[in-house]
């Protein structure tokens, strides 16, 4: 799989509304979002899908993780909650192939996803 729209943002080639950045991880809101807060959190280090990430990613995905947790506290999301997603390959509805977390918040969830 090669580069993707994220692998751009993540190298700073085309803008994105950033709100997190560290050397391994990177976060923009999302451009259509499905919550009145929509992030998505993207490791730097390109993996196509969660199928692709090996034993030598489990902290990078930890990582991710972490920073989409710290930034629902951050924000004061963690109270009432907030969900997170990775889509994996058709059926899990993925359309960036770059691994990445969503973190929606600000809204009441539903449960089954479409
Ligand atoms: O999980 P999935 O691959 O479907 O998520 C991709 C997400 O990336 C979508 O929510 C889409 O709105 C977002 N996106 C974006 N900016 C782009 C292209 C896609 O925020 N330039």
């Amino acid at each position: 799989m090669g580069d993707t729209i994220f692998g751009k943002i993540v190298r700073h080639e085309i803008p994105a509304d950033i709100v997190f950045e560290n050397d391994e991880v990177l976060a923009f809101r999302d451009l259509n979002p499905q919550a009145p807060v929509h992030v998505l959190f993207v490791p730097k280090r390109t993996i196509a899908t969660l199928n692709d990430a090996t034993g030598a990613d489990a902290e990078l995905l930890g990582k991710l993780l972490l920073a989409a947790a710290s930034y629902a506290k951050q924000e004061g999301f963690d109270k009432e909650g907030y969900r997170t997603v990775i889509n994996c390959n058709e059926h899990g509805g993925q359309t960036v192939f770059h691994l990445h977390v969503h973190l929606l918040a600000g809204r009441r969830m539903t449960w089954p996803p479409g």
